[in-house]
């Protein structure tokens, strides 16, 4: 398996610390509103690769952190008036819904909280500070960035570029403008921990290398991200953890890019971001993760209104191939596995697989599963054997569920009865007899079921 590292700039062979396992951590949001559809692409592709991992046969310990203390907490909680905790308290509730509704291996994921590793931070900021790369200023701690020779290497900045891309709150303070905050010294009213340099709170940079030390360790496989937080978050991270333990922090990084809205950026700061929430109002966020993965990660991908819309018609398709396959099971003969089928779902697999394998090429594995449902719906009739049509969804379910597709089942309520006249008025209008198929749907009419042909098949809905 080959994975794009940005680090070399180069895909290269995936090659875990560990036989079989894989440590992996994604940053995650700052808590202090709903996410975005830009937030949510990370979420979906790095899940999307923990289950390839999974598939297979890897053991993945999973991180995701929540940043839970900030300067956009701060202000939204006094915006709120809440305090800062309990708005972390209620993003956190609304980032799990939307990712859930987004099928995320929750529960699979650990979330470690940012203010439930201070003392961490305290002591690797202390230990940074002992081996010279931090100085304290009057109670603020910083990173001497002039100590790290490969300072850079991530974002392959040279040391103008990153000195103006610092973040701009240019202080005196620093020694060098590239040099970043650890330790915040505590402002009147703001949340704040005692520590060796007086009350104050944590930098955002430091989180995330403390999080990863605790819970998976000095060296990690693979660290992960949006690629706006190359520089500096990461170029942070990889400075102060290898500064610390002299060892690599992370053998990984791998960045998707953007989701852009009229060829720009989908930001908060540009406010032409939807939530997650606002989405899923309108559509199934089943729709929005097949979007997502419809795309290869690290292209930039444009998200509207057209783009939605079509993102659901093809996932119509795929599911209507899942319900036919279904549906065949429930009726068909058993007998032999098609020799020629099997051959042709191991290639379909293979292909998957391939794409899969070549740096997370999701946009290629979709395709698969469309040959797969193509397959499917050219070949498959009332003759093909129950163990060919299980073999086939078989097949097909395992490549739909490392994409995190397909999971739904289709209304229960509909009975076995309804569901046969729907295959048959399929194939009245496959083969042209509109007659017979206005009588099937008037039919299912009067069994209270409604049916609406669009241009990508057949959807139904209850009527009363
Ligand atoms: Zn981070």
């Amino acid at each position: 398996m080959k994975l794009y590292n940005t680090l070399t700039r180069q895909k290269e062979d995936f090659i875990p610390l560990i036989p079989k396992k894989v440590k992996m951590y994604v940053c995650g949001p700052t808590v202090y509103n709903y996410i975005h559809v830009g937030n949510a692409r990370p979420v979906v592709i790095f899940d999307t690769l923990r289950r390839y991992f999974k598939y297979k046969g890897f053991e993945v310990t999973y991180v995701v952190n929540f940043t839970d203390i900030d300067d956009k907490l701060i202000n939204k909680a006094i915006e709120e008036n809440t305090t800062v905790k309990e708005l972390a308290e209620k993003y956190i509730r609304e980032y799990l819904i939307d990712v859930r509704g987004l099928n995320i291996l929750v529960d699979e994921t650990i979330n470690p909280r940012a203010t439930d590793h201070i003392g961490g931070m305290i002591k690797f900021i202390k230990a940074l500070e002992e081996k010279g790369f931090a100085y304290n200023i009057d109670g603020n701690v910083y990173f001497d960035t002039t100590k790290i020779k490969d300072y850079g290497k991530l974002s392959k900045k040279n040391p103008d570029e990153l000195i103006s891309g610092a973040r701009v709150d240019i202080n005196d303070e620093k020694r060098s403008p590239s040099d970043f905050v650890l330790w915040k010294k505590e402002k009147p009213g703001e949340p704040s921990w005692g520590s060796p340099w007086g009350k104050g709170r944590p930098g955002w940079h430091i989180e995330c290398s403390v999080m990863i030390r605790d819970i998976l360790g000095d060296t990690i496989d693979i660290h992960a991200g949006g690629e706006d937080l190359q520089f500096p978050h990461h170029e942070n991270e990889i400075a102060q953890s290898e500064a610390l333990t002299g060892k690599p922090f992370a053998n990984y990084w791998l960045h998707n890019g953007m989701i852009n809205v009229n060829d720009e950026k989908m930001s908060k700061s540009l406010n032409n971001f939807f939530t997650v929430r606002d989405v899923s109002q309108e559509y199934d966020l089943e729709i929005l993760r097949f979007f997502i993965v419809s795309g290869h990660y690290r292209k930039p991908i444009s998200y509207s209104r057209e783009t939605i819309h079509q993102a659901e018609a093809s996932l119509q398709r795929l599911y209507n191939s899942k319900i036919k396959l279904q549906s065949l099971l429930e009726k068909n003969p058993s007998g032999k596995l098609d020799d020629a089928a099997r051959m042709k779902l191991v290639s379909f697999k293979s292909d998957f697989e391939k794409a899969m394998d070549d740096d997370i090429n999701t946009a290629d594995a979709v395709t698969a599963l469309f040959e797969t449902a193509k397959y499917v719906n050219s070949y498959f009739d009332e003759s093909t054997t129950k163990e060919t049509v299980q073999y086939t969804i078989d097949t097909y379910m395992d490549m739909a569920n490392v994409l995190g597709i397909l999971y739904k089942v289709p209304d229960e309520e509909i009975s076995d009865v309804a569901k046969q006249i729907l295959e048959k008025r399929n194939e009245a209008r496959t083969n042209k007899d509109f007659r017979l198929a206005d009588e099937l749907r008037n039919q299912l009419l009067d069994m209270g079921i409604e049916i609406e042909d669009t241009r990508d098949g057949v959807k139904w809905k209850k009527i009363n």
